[in-house]
């Protein structure tokens, strides 16, 4: 798993780049035009996401990005909240995933019409790719996760 490679379009040049997995925290750059990428770290715990940070952390992003839109008073969420831990630990490096408190950051909840909590977001190059609503057990989101890394 450590010689693991991540596959990273170039947003200015289009040049395919194979990062190491193990170099993604350290701010690599194209190697054609060496232009940074952005949000490229992968910590392997989930990414706080909020308003002003969803444009760069989850559109912008290389890696597809799971993101769990919850609130503080949802009890399914806070038990799907060590799910997500867990998950983000497990797929360091091929998927970031990001928690969004949607009564903190009212615009991003309205623009994905999240209705019901906690609700899952799939992104990949911006834009939702799949979607799951309901606190789902550990191997319902890996099934779900399984088609969407695969897609
Ligand atoms: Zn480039």
């Amino acid at each position: 798993m450590t010689d693991a490679r991540v596959l990273i379009k170039c947003r200015k040049c289009g040049a395919r780049n194979r990062i190491p997995v193990t170099r993604l925290n350290d701010g690599p750059r194209c190697g054609r035009c060496k232009t940074p990428f952005p949000s490229i770290a992968t910590p392997s715990r989930p990414v706080v996401v909020s308003d002003r940070t969803f444009a760069d952390e989850v559109l912008a992003s290389p890696l597809p990005v799971l993101l769990d839109c919850w609130a503080a008073w949802c009890a399914p969420c806070g038990a799907m909240a060590p799910v997500l831990d867990e998950l983000a630990r497990s797929y360091t490096g091929r998927l970031k995933v990001g928690k969004l408190n949607v009564d903190q950051n009212p615009v991003t909840a309205s623009r994905y019409n999240v209705m019901s909590l906690p609700t899952l977001l799939f992104f990949r190059d911006g834009k939702v790719v799949d979607t799951a609503a309901g606190a789902l057990p550990k191997p319902e989101v890996e099934r779900y996760l399984y088609r969407f890394l695969a897609g």
